[in-house]
């Protein structure tokens, strides 16, 4: 149930506009219906790694995941990244536009729970870490934003700092998948988190060698289940 202060204001006083459109936003987001509808949702996927599936397949997984072997144990992205979440997510990477941030965050928290059936969802939620030196360019971490926004949604604690990368690597940008796993690997160190299961949160999932490599370093400290949250993932 997505359940915050912002919900308290009344819409009246402050109307919610659709970031896409500027039509009026729904009574808690800056996000008209149509251009929810309109999103590019990704409806039936793999529980294992989020990929997608046809709908009428009764197995739940895909066939890549018969061939992988993965860190994590969930991925679960909502949306294919592309027009307008990726338009959205560079406004909110390059231009630190907040609203985006707040639309995406709250997607995330409202359609994530659904993907959980009657499962529990993960006791602790963090995010993906920036180097420090990234983060002083950038001035703040985008996954960091969405993060703390959707633990605050849902009621779940956050713990941002409890990975951290432990060297510089150049951007992932450009670089295909086997370059993106040399690029990323010994990267990362993570404190013990004090539960048994947790949610990273990033913002788009591309071929997942920053999240499994992340991961690694997780089920080093012995977390049973670790799953993947992204809005959007490259197809
Ligand atoms: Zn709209
Ligand atoms: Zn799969």
């Amino acid at each position: 149930m997505v359940n915050n202060w912002l919900n308290k204001i009344p819409s009246w006083l402050f109307p919610h506009r659709c970031v896409l459109c500027n039509a009026a936003g729904q009574s808690t987001l800056d996000l008209c219906i149509h251009c929810q509808r309109d999103l590019p949702w990704l409806d039936s996927t793999c529980q294992r790694c989020g990929w997608p599936i046809e709908s009428s397949q009764s197995y739940r997984q895909c066939g890549r995941c018969l061939n992988q072997t993965l860190a994590y144990d969930r991925a679960i992205s909502l949306l294919e990244y592309r027009w307008p979440i990726d338009q959205m997510v560079i406004e909110l990477k390059f231009q630190k536009n907040r609203a985006h941030a707040r639309v995406l965050a709250t997607l995330m928290a409202e359609f994530l729970p659904h993907h959980y059936d009657n499962q529990s969802l993960p006791q602790l939620i963090t995010s993906v870490p920036m180097h420090p030196q990234r983060l002083w360019e950038r001035g703040f971490n985008q996954a960091d934003l969405i993060a703390k926004r959707i633990a605050g949604l849902l009621g779940i604690p956050y713990a941002p700092n409890l990975a951290r990368r432990t060297r510089y690597s150049k951007p992932q940008t450009g670089l295909n998948a086997q370059q993106r796993a040399a690029n990323i690997a010994g990267c990362f160190e993570c404190d013990l988190p004090n539960c048994e299961s947790i949610a990273i949160v990033d913002d788009v999932l591309t071929t997942g060698s920053t999240t499994h490599e992340l991961s690694k370093q997780f089920r080093k400290t012995g977390v049973e289940q670790i799953h993947i949250w992204t809005l959007a993932r490259t197809l």
